[in-house]
Parts: C-alpha cells; structure tokens; sequence
C-alpha cells in the first residue's frame, strides 16, 4: 500500500518571514497520520522552514537543484547544500522551468541522478501542453519524458521516486483536468515504469496528480488508484492547504 504524498510548491512567493509566519501557523493543522506533507519553498526560505517545522512530521522540499556537485556556477544551488540545510524533497523538471529556465529532459535526467545521489527525493515533473493534448499525443510525450528522466536510475531508486503528472493546461489556471484525464495519464506512467523496471517497481513509486488543486478537486483524484497524492502550487500558500492534506476527511 503506497503512502499518499501531497507536496506543496510555493514556486516564487512567500519571504523568508512570511514562511516561517505561515508554517508555524499552519503547521498543525497540515500535519497527517496516513500522508506525507511537504512544503517545496524557494531557496532563501529552506532554512527558516526547516526550523519552523522541526519536531513535526513535515518536510521541507526545494523547487531545484543544479547537477554539479561544486564550483564556478553562479546563482545555482549544489545538492549537498540542500542535504545541510535539512531538505528532503527536491522538485525536478517543473514545467516552468522547462519553458523559463530551458530545462531539458537530459537535465531533468542528470537533476535526478545527482538528487539520488545525495539522498534527496526527487519529485520528477512530466505532463503536456494543450496542444499535445488535442493532437492526441499526451502519452507518448509524457513515457518520453519518463524514459527520459530514469535513465541510469536504479531499481532501487526508482522506487523511492515521485512523479508529479501535470498537465501544462491545467497549471495555475483553475482548470483541473478530470478524474478521468489524471488518472488515465498517471496509470500509464506507471506502466511506462513496470516497462522499464518491473512490477515491483511500478508498485512502489508514487506517482502524483499536479494542476489547479484544491480541497473541492482533491478528495475524487486522490481516491484514484494510481493517483497518490498532489503536488499543489497556488493552494499551498493558503491555510486551505490543510484541507487538501486531510482530503479524506472532509
Ligand atoms: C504547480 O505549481 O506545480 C501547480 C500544480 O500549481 P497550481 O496548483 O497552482 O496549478
């Protein structure tokens, strides 16, 4: 039985005061027996985060990490960094930074290795745009994108991973897809997973529904049987968070 996972993603909001204001506010209340809850918090907010959740069950993520260990790379973030300052999660390959910040399937794949590396779980991001989807491509682009990612990642690792499936579409725009859409796509990267690994692996890895989430939308995707949870941007930075951790309560 896979233990749900709902993440946060704050993506470029909240100072370092703000943060640690909301999680000491809201701490409490996002806490979960039967879920792990993550907030993914941008750089400069990691380690105040990571002090104003200590002796909760809630980890700090980060929204990136750079694939070299050190050096000349002005403005990039090495794993061991984030390992120091208490990270546990690292998101990977979020489509904003594919289309801002000209990340490529080969860099997600390098991002992945060197968060394994490290022993960070990488919450590796995959999904299609609107186009993609009306020309009937979703799966293929979204099994590229995985194939891709899992290069040289063990079975081992592989098992230890999150997939974050977010339609493009449905990112930021208040348009979720359908119970249907999100659980279709992510049964298919599980089996895209048991292709490359095996049953056991496919068993294991969660595989997360991402995109205009909120405490109305999460109760129906995330009883879906391939669906383990959520990564959620715009409703983490708002106390309704809580009420998408306890989604199965309400
Ligand atoms: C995200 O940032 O990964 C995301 C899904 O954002 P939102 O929930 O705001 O659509």
């Amino acid at each position: 039985m896979r233990k749900k996972i709902i993440a946060g993603n704050w993506k470029m909001n909240m100072t370092p005061s703000k943060a640690a204001a909301f999680l000491n506010e809201n701490k409490a209340a996002c806490e979960s027996d039967t879920a792990d809850v993550v907030f993914c918090v941008p750089a400069v907010d990691i380690i105040p985060a990571v002090e104003a959740v200590k002796g909760t069950g809630i980890e700090i993520g980060a929204e990136n990490l750079y694939f070299q260990d050190k050096g000349a790379y002005t403005g990039e973030i090495a794993a061991d960094m984030l390992v120091d300052a208490g990270v546990k999660y690292v998101i990977i390959g979020h489509s904003e930074r594919r289309e801002y910040f000209a990340e490529t399937d080969e860099t997600v794949n390098k991002k992945v290795l060197k968060a394994f590396e490290y022993g960070l779980t990488p919450i590796i991001c995959c999904g299609e745009t609107l186009t993609q989807r009306e020309q009937g491509i979703t799966i293929d682009w979204v099994r590229m994108q995985i194939k891709i990612a899992f290069l040289n990642v063990t079975a081992e690792q592989a098992k230890k991973a999150v997939i974050a499936y977010e339609p493009i579409w449905a990112i930021g725009t208040g348009v979720v897809a359908t119970t249907e859409q999100a659980e279709e796509v992510c049964t298919a990267i599980r089996k895209c997973i048991g292709e490359i690994y095996d049953a056991e692996t496919a068993d294991a890895i969660r595989i997360q529904y991402g995109g205009s989430v909120s405490a109305a939308s999460a109760p129906e995707l995330f009883a879906q049987p391939d669906i383990d949870g959520g990564l959620v941007g715009g409703a983490s930075l708002k106390p309704d968070f809580a009420k998408i951790v306890h989604y199965d309560e309400q």
